[in-house]
């Protein structure tokens, strides 16, 4: 999969893509650089939040094919996470409901328009993922604090998300995308990860 790191879930069009767009793009698979032809498409489910409205929405995802090892790629918006249905904002926001805001779960989930279930599974996601979260941003943006708190993460997390090479850096560092809990276990997970260049 290739993440668009010029396109948001919200500004995703499948038809403004042109192979052209791909020039400087490596292949996840073989790092040939530019070698990609505009293959097929796939309908995908996604919600985000858009002017904190929650969006439902089922759009086409663009496939690109490798001219040089025949792979495949699905090109997706910089903030999805691979294998949900819901984007990088709307993770952010249901964390920010639980650990800053301290809102009832019944509340979050009338307002996100969710399950109780949902919002269950997505936070032990994401303490599975803390350890991890937590190492690159000491790493990558100097988090000064000893033993963070989970609220002071989330807080940190949600101060730094808005900048635009945030999700690019975390792919970058931990070689897997933000919050993608399939192939968790896997050290090397059987799919192939690249990025359009900022
Ligand atoms: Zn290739």
């Amino acid at each position: 999969m290739i993440h668009d790191f010029k396109t948001s879930c919200n500004r995703y069009e499948k038809n403004k893509y042109t192979s052209k767009y791909f020039f400087d793009t490596s292949c996840p698979k073989c790092i040939a650089i530019g070698r990609f032809h505009l293959h097929a498409s796939y309908p995908r489910n996604l919600i985000y939040l858009e002017k904190g409205i929650v969006k439902e929405t089922q759009k086409p995802i663009l496939r690109i094919k490798c001219l040089s090892c025949k792979s495949t790629h699905a090109v997706l918006p910089f903030d999805v996470i691979p294998y949900k249905i819901i984007n990088v904002g709307y993770f952010l926001k249901i964390l920010l409901m639980i650990y800053v805001e301290e809102l009832p779960v019944k509340e979050i989930v009338k307002c996100l328009n969710t399950s109780f279930q949902a919002i269950y599974s997505y936070n032990y996601e994401f303490k599975y993922f803390l350890v991890m979260i937590t190492n690159f941003l000491r790493a990558k943006y100097k988090m000064k604090t000893t033993s963070p708190s989970i609220e002071e993460i989330v807080r940190y997390i949600c101060s730094i998300s808005k900048s635009e090479d945030f999700l690019k850096k975390y792919l970058e560092y931990n070689g897997r995308p933000f919050l993608m809990a399939k192939f968790k276990n896997n050290l090397s997970p059987p799919v192939y990860f690249g990025a359009c260049k900022i």
